[in-house]
This record gives C-alpha cells, sequence and structure tokens, in this order.
C-alpha cells in the first residue's frame, strides 16, 4: 500500500481514516506500489498460501501482519452444470458467499480487512450503519478480535438476520429511518465518536476486501477471468471492486489470457437507483426511496443512494457489461431455481443475481456459449421469511403403517 488516492482530482493522501478529497470531495481509494508487487508476486507464491483472503495480501490495504479473517474468504466456485442446462448456457458457475466464514456472506472478505487496519490505526471500537449482513460480519470479527461493537440499522430488519449479529452481544442501534438515512447519521458521527465505522470512515479500506471475491475468481477458473460475472448491487461496493482485482491480476501479468469479462449489475426492481439510470442512459443516479409497501422481498440490496453507485455504473459500462431488475416474485422463483438445480440455498440477493442473469441469457446480453459466474452473496438461512409462503406442505400422520399408507401412499401414486 503506498497512498490514499482521489478517484476524481488523483491528488494523494496518507493512509488514514480519511475517506473523501478535500479538495474536490472525490472517494478516496488505496494506491500500491504495483512494481514492487509485481517483482514480488506469483500464482506459485499465491497458490502456496493458505485458503483464505489473505493469500493475495500484497494487493490488500495493511502495512504490517493481518489479524483477523484467517478462514475467510476462498469460497467455492461451484461449477452448476444443472442451472446452465435450465438457462440454456454451457457453462455456468456460483460463487458461493454464503459459505464465507464465519457470518456466510460476503461480507465477511470485507469487515476482516476494514477492522485489520483499523486496529493498525489504533482505533478501539468498531461499528457500522448495515442493512443486515454487514451488522453480522462486524458483530462477529469485533468479538473474535476483543473490540466493542456498535451497530446502526434501520429499524425493522427481519430478526433472523438481527439473531446473527446480537448473538455477539453488540450494541445495536435500531433509528426510525431508511438505510440511506443511517448512512448519514452515520458519516455525521464518524467525525465526532473516534470510532472504525468499517464502512465509512475505513471505506477506502473496506471496499478493497471485496476486491478477493475477483481474485478468487480468476483463480479457481485456472487463472483466466470469465467472460460473463452476474453480481449484485446495493452500496456498488463489488461491482467495480471485482473489476479492479481482475485488471490487477491481468496487469501484474497473473492470468493466461486477455481479459474479456463482462460485468453485469442485479438490484431488485422495488430499490433500483443504478440500473434506473443505467437504463435512461444517464451519468446521474437519482436516489431513490425504497419501497417499502407491501414489504419487498429483499432486504440486503435496500440501499436508495448508493455510495458508490457511480463507479459501478462506470465499471458496468467500461466492462461491456449490462443490468436488469428483478421483481419480488422473480427473487424467489430465482432461488427456487438455484436450491432445485444445484442444491444451493441462497439468500435474496442471491435470487435477484440469477434472475437476472436468466433475464440476460434471455435477452442475449450473455450469449449461450460464454462462460458466466454468478455471484450468491449470502446463505438462504439468513432469509427464511421470505420463502416461507412458497414451501410445500408437510404431511402429518399418525405413527402407524395403516397412517402411512392412507396419508402418504396415495401423494406417492400422484
Ligand atoms: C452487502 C451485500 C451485497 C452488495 O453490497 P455492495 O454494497 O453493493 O457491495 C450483496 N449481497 C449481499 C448478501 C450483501 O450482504
Ligand atoms: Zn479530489
Amino acid at each position: 500500500m503506498k497512498s490514499l488516492r482521489c478517484k476524481e482530482c488523483g491528488r494523494e493522501f496518507p493512509t488514514q481514516a480519511i475517506f473523501v478529497c478535500d479538495f474536490c470531495f472525490g472517494g478516496l481509494e488505496v494506491a500500491y506500489d504495483y512494481q514492487a508487487v509485481r517483482a514480488d508476486l506469483s500464482r506459485e507464491k499465491i497458490e502456496s498460501r493458505p485458503q483464505n483472503l489473505w493469500r493475495y495480501r500484497e494487493l490488500l490495504p495493511l502495512e504490517g501482519e493481518p489479524t483477523d479473517g484467517f478462514f475467510s474468504g476462498f469460497t467455492p466456485l461451484q461449477p452448476a452444470p444443472n442451472l446452465a442446462r435450465a438457462l440454456g448456457m454451457k457453462e455456468v458457475y456460483v460463487k458461493n458467499d454464503g459459505l464465507n466464514y464465519p457470518t456466510l456472506s460476503y461480507k465477511d472478505r470485507v469487515v476482516p480487512v476494514s477492522l485489520s487496519r483499523a486496529k493498525e490505526l489504533g482505533f478501539k471500537v468498531a461499528a457500522c450503519a448495515t442493512t443486515g449482513n454487514l451488522g453480522n460480519a462486524v458483530a462477529a470479527h469485533s468479538a473474535k478480535a476483543g473490540m466493542p461493537c456498535v451497530i446502526f440499522i434501520p429499524r425493522g430488519l427481519k430478526m433472523s438476520k438481527m439473531v446473527g449479529s446480537l448473538i455477539y452481544k453488540p450494541l445495536v442501534v435500531a433509528v426510525d429511518g431508511t438505510f440511506d438515512e443511517v448512512n448519514r447519521l452515520c458519516t455525521e458521527l464518524a467525525s465526532r465518536h473516534p470510532w472504525a465505522f468499517v464502512n465509512v470512515n475505513l471505506r477506502p479500506y473496506y471496499t478493497e476486501g471485496a476486491k478477493t471475491c475477483g481474485f478468487e475468481i480468476a483463480e479457481q477458473l485456472g487463472w483466466r477471468a470469465p467472460q460473463h460475472i452476474v453480481l449484485p448491487l446495493a452500496g456498488g461496493t463489488l461491482l467495480p471492486k471485482v473489476w479492479k482485482g481482475i485488471k490487477e491480476f491481468e496487469m501484474l501479468g497473473l492470468l493466461k489470457e486477455p481479459v474479456t469479462t463482462r460485468i453485469h449489475a442485479a438490484q431488485a426492481e422495488s430499490c433500483a437507483p443504478v440500473i434506473n439510470a443505467l437504463h435512461e442512459g444517464s451519468d446521474i443516479i437519482k436516489p431513490v426511496k425504497p419501497r417499502t409497501d407491501p414489504p419487498p422481498v429483499d432486504h440486503s440490496l435496500r440501499i436508495g443512494n448508493p455510495a458508490d453507485g457511480f463507479y459501478a455504473l462506470e465499471t458496468i459500462r467500461n466492462s461491456g457489461g449490462w443490468g436488469e431488475v428483478a421483481t419480488d416474485d422473480e427473487i424467489l422463483e430465482g432461488i427456487e431455481l438455484l436450491a432445485a438445480t444445484e442444491g444451493l440455498f441462497t439468500e435474496t440477493a442471491g435470487g435477484v443475481t440469477v434472475a437476472v442473469a436468466r433475464k440476460l441469457v434471455a435477452q442475449g446480453r450473455i450469449p449461450r456459449d460464454e462462460s458466466l459466474v454468478v455471484a450468491a452473496t449470502g446463505n438462504g438461512l439468513k432469509t427464511q421469511e421470505a420463502v416461507q409462503e412458497r414451501l410445500p406442505q408437510m404431511v402429518p400422520i399418525e405413527p402407524t403403517v395403516e397412517s402411512f399408507q392412507e396419508r402418504v401412499v396415495p401423494m406417492l401414486e400422484n
């Protein structure tokens, strides 16, 4: 890590807990000394390391040794032949962050990086603004690190998601407002309290952790990038960083072929500010107020004013990708399709990406003979409420053969 650099004007800043440029208000991003990394890093070196996100440590923003996340990252990239057949595709993989450790979502990538850097910078308290999964990850990783933890949520998050934070006994502040209001409040608080808000004042470090998803996809495909990746989009971290990761690998000579990857975005129709701008051909992302009535199926992606929405849009355009929305029904059908074809239960955000992948294939935006990676960023056990009404009925019987014959056998014959 060399410095922080403004994504707009290119000015350089020291690697402190800062996230906006004093001159132009652009976002700050970590810059590396790529020449030094190139001299030092090879495929063999990476392959020889433990299977966690720190195997790419030269491209992650720490000065010293990592202190957290030794079991996080390196999630399966699962070949998905049955899903491929259902989509009419030849080569499909699922990047399964529903198995990320320990909180079963992609946030187990960004949090260990952000918290390790926060500790280097001397922070004593971890905090975040969250739609649910980030809170789970910050609570778990800070418990392990012995750091007190404060989590800000929009009031009314589903209990199945909150249990995964509350079990670690953080202080949870339930704000009577939208996620965007929670996020704005945390931005104000970050300047008053010396806390590490992992996705606010530590944002430049946090977002770098998301590159590991791109690194892993390329490594797991045998040091090649796929032709298409469909990613979910909320705050807009994942898209630009998966792209940055793949491009870094290419630039460092770690890939066997030039990158032709198109990055595609998936949002829920109930909250789709970036897809709206994409479809309008606009550079301006108009903040939306996420629909609340009827309550949307998906909560993890419910960010109406995404911090990195512009950069996500730029990534879609520069990579030649596209984006679509999924309706509530399409999200649930996407979850069911992945379960039925691959035996994999993804959370609602994964339903959004499967549904959108299906649309993009149908539209011809993803040609059927090209390779596709679909990101399943969270585990279905976290959003059980979403699918409850569509589950099959259970068959109650008495503990007798007669009862089995009477109730079950007729069903088997159908
Ligand atoms: C946070 C999250 C995302 C997307 O996050 P970005 O802020 O857009 O990077 C996607 N899926 C799940 C399950 C998440 O928790
Ligand atoms: Zn600037």
